[in-house]
This record gives structure tokens, sequence and C-alpha cells, in this order.
């Protein structure tokens, strides 16, 4: 849009019950919440990414309730999309720009439109953390992954030597699950320690079926000569030798970052960035402005979590908007 000219506000200066922001498991139950409601959601989807979030990268989903035999994530994320709209959501693919909630009616900006609202849905996600290695867009979801939980019991990597990057807590504990599925682990760690907590460091040391590899950086992955993943490259940060770990896969545990920024300054977050909500509910420092999903989750992480914490939004929300009447 040319910058001089502001956006039209939605419906003739209609004042929306509630808007939510992000396509992914937290904001498509959210929208099926609100709109059986009768709360007529307006939904921004996202453009950058497109509608479904994090899981439309991956391929089987093997642990949403009700799908026995797995589901893709597009096509997982495909049937919420499709439900939030039978029941009347509605659905702009835009990226929000700007939020003001210090004003009430909350005003939400995309580059397309203004949008004034009661009360406002915050289910952005979050982004695994990359290494930049220079095979990582190949391998992706076909011996890289960013979630153990998601991913260690897949054929793929099922009674295989797998790799962990990373020396905190996420490492640590993607170490010890893949160990229940893998035939050995290696966690490679760039410093000369582990930053996990005690706890977590005594697990890892106890396990003989994990190998600590300090001062180690993680260059790049290696294939066969049938294109798959066979190996990672390491570089020893003290000599600066460079090897290669026999691997048939790659697990970064080295952290997510919520995709908070819209509300920075406004609610409160914490120190990395995460929405704080009151314990046990959706509510944010701010009345009126809910989170759900993994930009308030730092724990969790799965899809079926993001879907329950986003119909605790939205019936926050419905709650919420009938105590105003
Ligand atoms: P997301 O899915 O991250 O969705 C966030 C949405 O917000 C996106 O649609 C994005 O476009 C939108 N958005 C962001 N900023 C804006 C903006 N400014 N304006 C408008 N929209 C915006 N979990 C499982 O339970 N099982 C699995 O098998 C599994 N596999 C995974 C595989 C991979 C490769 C990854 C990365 C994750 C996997 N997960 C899995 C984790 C799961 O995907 C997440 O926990 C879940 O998607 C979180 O849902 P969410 O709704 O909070 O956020």
């Amino acid at each position: 849009r040319a910058s001089s000219e502001s956006p039209p506000t939605s419906q003739a200066n209609a004042i929306e019950n509630v808007v939510i922001i992000g396509s992914g498991p937290a904001g498509f139950t959210a929208a099926i919440y609100a709109a059986r409601a009768n709360l007529k959601p307006l939904v921004f989807e996202g453009y950058q990414s497109g509608p479904g979030g994090q899981l439309m990268t991956t391929t089987e989903v093997e642990n949403f309730p009700g799908f026995p035999d797995g589901i893709t994530g597009p096509d997982l994320m495909d049937r919420m999309r499709r439900q939030a709209e039978r029941w009347g959501a509605e659905l702009y693919q835009e990226d929000v720009e700007s939020i003001d909630v210090k004003t009430r009616p909350f005003t939400v900006e995309s580059s397309e439109r203004k949008v004034k609202c009661h009360s406002l849905i915050f289910a952005t996600g979050a982004t695994a953390k990359r290494l930049r290695i220079p095979r990582e867009d190949e391998f992706w979801s076909r011996g890289i992954s960013a979630c153990a939980i998601c991913d260690g019991a897949s054929p793929l990597f099922k009674g295989q030597v797998l790799a962990v990057v990373g020396g905190g807590d996420t490492a640590t504990e993607e170490a010890l699950y893949l160990t229940k599925y893998a035939r050995h682990v290696h966690l490679l760690v760039r410093r000369d320690q582990l930053r996990a907590s005690r706890a977590m460091q005594d697990r890892v040391y106890n396990n003989p079926n994990v190998t600590l590899h300090f001062n180690t950086e993680t260059v790049d992955v290696v294939s066969n000569t049938k294109g798959q993943m066979s190996g990672i490259l390491i570089r020893k940060l003290d000599s600066g030798k460079e090897s290669v770990l026999e691997a048939k896969g790659l697990f970064y545990g080295i952290g997510h970052s919520p995709n908070s920024q819209l509300l920075e300054g406004q609610v409160e977050l914490d120190s990395s960035g995460y929405i704080l909500v009151e314990e046990g509910t959706a509510k944010t420092s701010v009345e009126g402005v809910f989170a759900a999903g993994d930009v308030q989750d730092h724990e969790w992480r799965q899809a079926v979590t993001a879907a329950g914490s986003g119909c605790i939004a939205a019936l926050s929300v419905e709650r919420y908007l009938v105590g105003k009447d």
C-alpha cells in the first residue's frame, strides 16, 4: 500500500469481538471454538509462511490423537483450517504488522486492513533455532529434525546412531529421549561444559548410550551415494581437526525463538521473549489479551498442547466478553 494511505478499517468501523493472530494448531483451535460460540472471529493467518504454522514443514504426525495411522502435517492443518472456516471464522492470509493493546478497543493492523477489537488471541508460535549449516535445507525432515519427541520413533531414526547438537536442558532432554529408540546418541557441545541443570547433566553422564563431545562444532551433514544422510562433519574447536561422525540423524536442541515481537513493551514477556500467562490460564498481563500455543510455552511445544491452549484462550474470551456486557 502507498505509505501515506491508511488501510481500511474492517466492516465500516465495526469493533470485532475477537481477533486471532496465527494459524497453527493454537490459532485454528481458538478459531473453531470462538466461531462455534458465535463470536465471528477474524483470523490473521500469516502471509510469509502461509497458513498452518510449523506442522506445514513436516511429513508424518504420529502423535496427534484421532489419527491412528498418522497424518501428514499439511493434511492435519488443512483439516483444522476447514473446520474453522465451516463454523464461520473469517480468515485472512496476511501478516499482522502492528498491534496496539494500550488503548481500547485494541487495534490490529496488516498491510491490507486495520481492525478494532475487544479481545485478542495471540497464537503466533515459535521458531526452532537453526544452525544454518550448508546442507540444512536439503536434509530438513530427511535426517535433520528439531523435535525428538515428534520424530525420534520414526522409521528413519529408530535403531540408528543419532546426534543432538546443543548443551542446555533442551539438548540433554532430546538426547535422553532419543536413547529410547536409537542405537546410540552423540551429544555435540560447542563449549567445554554443559549448560543444562545439574540433574540433567547427571542423567546424561550416567547414561552409557550417550557420548559427549565437548569443544565440538557441527559443520555440516554428509550423505552416502544414495543421497541419504550418513554422517556429520564435526570440527574440534581446540585443535581445528575435522572428522566425520557416523550418524543417520541430527537433532537440533539449540532452543526456540517465540514470535512475540509485536507485543514487546505492551504485555509482559519472560527473559527469552515468551509471553507470560497466569498459570493454568491463557491470560496475559493485559486484560482481554490472551496467548496460546508455543508463543507462551517453552516447555511442551506439541501440536496437541498448542490446540488445548487455543481452546482455553477462546473459552476465556467468551467469558471475558460476557463479563464485559
Ligand atoms: P505455530 O504452528 O508455530 O503457528 C504459528 C502461526 O502464527 C503460523 O501460522 C504463522 O504464520 C503465524 N504468525 C506468526 N507471526 C504472525 C504475524 N505477524 N501475523 C500473522 N500470523 C503470524 N508437534 C507434535 O505434536 N507432533 C509432531 O509430530 C510435530 N512435528 C513437528 C515437526 C517439525 C518440523 C516442527 C518444526 C514442529 C513439530 N511439532 C510437532 C511441534 C508443533 O508443530 C508445534 O508445537 C505447534 O505447531 C505449535 O502450534 P502454534 O499454533 O502455537 O504455533
